[in-house]
């Protein structure tokens, strides 16, 4: 049998209610491999920390979104939320099942005509457009989401001399009794506003209005919400039909479902509380098709699901550079990666496992990054194992957001990798080099070392 490394003794305080003298049972299992790649091969190979994206679960949660859809409505698309994780690879896996790209700056939609898609498959959404960004989206037949009136009345300045007309959706918010509502997108459905851009839009007779489309938050843990904006999208595009004469071809419910983490302050893990991707489906198709379209009329239902899609297929694998006694007496681990790769650990309590076999001491602790910030706080209170300095640590469901929205500070940015569906392992991103990080830096001559 293998040696078991030495744990030194230590003198514990008990809480009262444990189980017993050793706290309760953490439930942490070691997890060592990943799709049957092992942990410690992937840091030895691509270093630490490192992101690693399992496409096998990409495509297994894609498909059974889709399915969640297409069994319970007869036209249903999806498009990729790029902002969620633009990863060139990951795009393309998403692309690769059907998806379309769903886009919220000129940046993005210029990387998803890199990617191949055709224009008319890019939705074009967000508040900020420039003029050359819709010039583009325009001349590619895409789908603009007007956000604003600016953006509205820009349109139809630069539709003046077209032959073809631009396809054009109104971004709609709403209040879907959740809290608080996101009004500051699109036209408000309740007062009217959006009803009067509706009017606009077929009034200039420049502009082919095609759809109507919400996205009402993020995250969000009530069915009920997403009945209520299909309901209202479905009866604005109805009384698009009687009284504007248009037919509105598609209803984009936007993303927003929860990805199955947990959320900061939660009392009970996500995978306990949370809708799946099915009741969210039953609920919008059923609203759907229950409103007054013609079976034979009932609009394409498009959906730009980021999280839910793609948050369990990332993890973040790490090593523990210390422990440390803070003064009263708790336990602190720090690890090399901090919230500037892992911005989701504001949010959730993100689940980590040792990546090694440990012993039964377990103890509450805080796991720290290694900025030399305050607020660099991975978890707050974690009942872990005792984790030794070089032990890995990997961190769960961190799939969405964190590779796009992270950010250079102190250290940087890691590798990320792809593990495909036949365990071979690509490297997606390669981790920054200083040369990198200062390529677009210049020190005017006067300042130069000499
Ligand atoms: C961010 C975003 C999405 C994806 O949201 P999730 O909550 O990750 O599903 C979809 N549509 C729009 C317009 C967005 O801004």
């Amino acid at each position: 049998m293998e040696k078991l490394p030495y744990e030194r003794p230590y003198i514990k305080r008990l809480t009262p209610g444990a189980m017993n003298k050793f706290g309760s049972h953490s439930g942490a299992q070691p997890f060592k491999h990943i799709d049957g790649v092992q942990v410690t091969n992937l840091i030895a190979a691509y270093g630490s920390p490192l992101f690693v994206l399992s496409e096998t679960q990409i495509r297994r949660n894609y498909r059974s979104a889709y399915r969640a859809f297409s069994t319970r409505y007869p036209k249903v698309q999806f498009a990729w939320s790029y902002k969620t994780n633009y990863l060139n690879a990951v795009c393309q896996i998403f692309h690769s099942e059907g998806s379309w790209a769903e886009v919220v700056s000129g940046f993005e939609y210029r990387k998803a005509l890199g990617n191949g898609v055709a224009g008319n498959k890019i939705i074009f959404n967000g508040p900020s457009k420039s003029k050359e960004d819709l010039m583009l989206a325009i001349e590619n037949d895409s789908l603009i989401h007007i956000d604003h009136l600016e953006e509205l009345n820009l349109l139809i300045t630069l539709s003046e001399n077209l032959t073809d007309k631009p396809r054009v959706a109104i971004r709609v918010n709403m209040d879907t009794g959740i809290f608080p509502a996101w009004d500051r997108f699109g036209f408000n459905y309740e007062n009217g506003e959006a009803w009067n851009a509706l009017t606009k839009v077929v009034a200039s007779g420049k502009l082919r209005l095609t759809g109507l489309h919400c996205h009402i938050g993020t995250y969000i843990q009530s069915t009920s919400a997403f009945g209520i904006a299909a309901t209202k999208l479905a009866d604005l595009a109805l009384r698009c039909k009687t009284v504007l004469d248009q037919t509105i071809e598609y209803l984009d419910l936007g993303g927003g479902f929860p990805s199955m983490n947990t959320l900061k302050g939660a009392y009970l893990p996500g995978t306990d509380t949370l809708p799946s991707i099915d009741d969210f489906a039953e609920e919008i198709c059923n609203k759907l098709i229950n409103s007054d379209f013609a079976p034979n009329e009932l609009p394409l239902l498009i959906l730009e699901s980021g999280r839910a899609l793609i948050d369990d297929a990332g993890y973040l694998l790490g090593t523990v550079l210390a422990n440390k006694r803070l003064a009263d007496g708790k336990r602190a681990t720090v690890v090399d990666f901090g919230v500037n790769i892992l911005f989701t650990s504001f949010w959730y309590d993100h689940q980590i496992s040792p990546a090694q076999d440990f012993s039964p001491h377990t103890e509450n602790m805080a796991i720290y990054g290694p900025l030399c910030m305050n607020i660099d706080v991975i978890r707050e209170n974690i009942n872990l194992p005792l984790l030794n300095p070089g032990d890995h640590l990997v961190v769960h469901k961190v799939g969405a957001y964190n590779m796009t929205q992270w950010m250079q500070f102190i250290t940087f940015r890691p590798a990320v990798v792809l593990i495909d569906e036949r365990q071979n392992i690509h490297l997606i991103k390669a981790a920054e080099t200083l040369d990198y990080i200062e390529e677009n830096e210049n020190v005017p001559g006067h300042l130069k070392a000499k």
